[in-house]
């Protein structure tokens, strides 16, 4: 098991980590985060190039394709066909016909759309959503009933982080945000996503994020990759030399699973269980804006909107194709 020290620890700053928390806002740290407009950064050879508003603004949801798969149980008759053709065993079958249990995990789905493709009764469709990021894993997998009704069967959702937790993380990082990246044996497609943040489009130092060289200076840890043998220590000393209080993002569905890379041997199926609060970010790899919405759901300041598996109401079976 992964996690962090004590609360009331020595930092590795060389200062109690509740003076952290005591001690008076950088200039950095009390940036505004007040929502700002779109601002032009350069010119480039197809036109002006434009900081993108997410998350203070709307997606530009147009560009997106539709991948990511929702379930209609009502329409659905447990043929199995989607389970048969999803190479990650994100969706799983028990029994066939009206009436077979299928789990559908976001946490290891890579949005091929075979399943989809697959289905021979359209119950499984893609939509255009990315804001897929939840405090608790639970909240990753749908649970339904083939032939039943949407929803009648998943268990109550459980935010794993208490509220008291949420607001400190609030409290203490929502004005400037250090974090550390973490390779654990990614293919290096999260990386690319990751690397975008800092280009002028998502430019997520307009929102107090910076990414920081060295787990020491960091507040927060964002980990993508299945975890391999070789990098199982290396995590866990970065780990341990984060200074508290800190967080995790577990970003992709390697980090959250395992990913395509479940079965290996070499690999540990993911980022092993952790006392710390963490968010989970789904994808593969998770598209920018969803790394910025997983970051603005560490910080509360927005909802989440993944619950028990289930994509909201606006977004499930929606025309957005
Ligand atoms: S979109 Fe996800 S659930 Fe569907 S086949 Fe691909 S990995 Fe499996
Ligand atoms: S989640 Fe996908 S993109 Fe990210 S490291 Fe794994 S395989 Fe690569």
């Amino acid at each position: 098991m992964i996690g962090g020290g004590s609360p009331g620890s020595a930092t590795s700053r060389g200062e109690p980590s509740a003076d952290r928390e005591a001690a008076p806002s950088s200039p950095s740290r009390a940036r505004s985060t007040a929502s700002a407009p779109p601002r032009e950064t350069t010119s480039g050879i197809f036109g002006p190039c434009t900081t993108k508003a997410y998350p203070q603004g709307p997606a530009e949801l147009a560009r997106m394709g539709a991948r990511t798969p929702w379930h209609d149980p009502g329409v659905c008759e447990g043929t199995g066909a989607c389970a048969r053709a999803c190479p990650t065993e994100a969706i799983t079958i028990e029994g066939t016909g009206r009436g077979a249990r299928l789990r559908l995990d976001y946490g290891a789905c890579v949005f091929c759309r075979k399943c989809v493709d697959a289905c021979p009764t359209g119950a499984l469709r893609a939509v255009r959503f990315f804001e897929l990021a939840v405090r608790s894993k639970d909240d990753l997998v749908a649970r339904h009933v083939a032939g039943g009704t949407l929803g009648a069967n998943p268990p109550p959702s459980q935010d794993k982080v208490s509220r008291e937790v949420r607001e400190r993380i609030s409290r203490l990082f929502s004005g400037s945000l250090a974090v550390r990246a973490v390779d654990a044996g990614s293919c290096n497609g999260c990386e690319v996503e990751v690397s975008a943040l800092s280009w002028p489009a998502y430019d997520a130092e307009r929102l107090g994020i910076h990414f920081v060289a060295s787990p020491r200076h960091a507040d927060a840890l964002l980990v993508t990759g299945p975890v391999n043998r070789n990098m199982r220590l290396a995590l866990q000393k970065t780990l341990d030399a984060t200074p508290d209080p800190k967080f995790l993002v577990i970003a992709g569905a390697c980090g959250i699973s395992g990913g395509p890379f479940r079965r290996s041997k070499e690999v540990e199926g993911g980022v092993p269980p952790s006392d710390l609060p963490s968010v989970w970010v789904p994808g593969c790899p998770p598209r920018p804006e969803a790394l910025l919405y997983a970051f603005w759901l560490a910080l509360g300041r927005v909802e989440q909107q993944l619950k028990n598996g289930e994509l909201p109401p606006k977004v499930g079976g929606s025309s957005l194709r």
